[in-house]
């Protein structure tokens, strides 16, 4: 993906307040992030485990989402990544995301299994190691299993604003 500031991070969010997209906290090595190997670029709240965010470019446009993460208090579960299919020793998290506009405000929600450090386009192309069994046996090539996880990416965040 096209490397992002920190202004385009904060007014991608598509799922808080104008004034909470303001006061997230972003990571601050955005210059050093491997964009070029990037699908999505997903980060921890480091003020708060139970927070996540997301940001990646849909048809041309910048989408950020705000996660929440429930069980992060507990042991991380070893299952799949619903969007890379990977299951990493580091865990699968589920991860909620309040919905867009007014469904959201009414407390509706969408959540998903995603990589709990995030890193599902490292994992896919073998620049982060996922750990003994985390692979389905898969004999697609990297492009095909990228252009999935990107589809099923657009597909949660059709979801959060849907
Ligand atoms: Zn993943």
């Amino acid at each position: 993906m096209k490397p992002l500031t920190e202004t385009e991070i904060r007014a991608a969010f598509v799922n808080c307040s104008k004034g909470e997209a303001k006061r997230l906290s972003v990571p601050h090595d955005l210059r050093e992030q491997p964009w070029d190997d990037l699908d999505y670029l997903g980060w921890r709240d480091p003020q708060s485990p139970v927070r996540a965010y997301l940001v990646t470019e849909l048809d041309g446009r910048n989408q950020a989402v705000v996660l929440r993460c429930p069980s992060s208090t507990g042991q991380p579960r070893r299952t799949l990544c619903s969007m890379c299919l990977t299951s990493p020793v580091s865990g699968v998290s589920l991860m909620v995301a309040p919905k867009a506009g007014a469904a959201g405000k009414q407390g509706n929600s969408v959540g998903t299994y995603v990589c709990s450090d995030l890193a599902c386009s490292l994992y896919l192309r073998g620049l982060k190691d996922a750990g003994p069994g985390a692979r389905l046996n898969e004999s697609i090539a990297v492009e095909a299993k990228v252009e999935r996880t990107v589809a099923n990416l657009a597909a949660f965040l059709a979801k959060v604003t849907g």
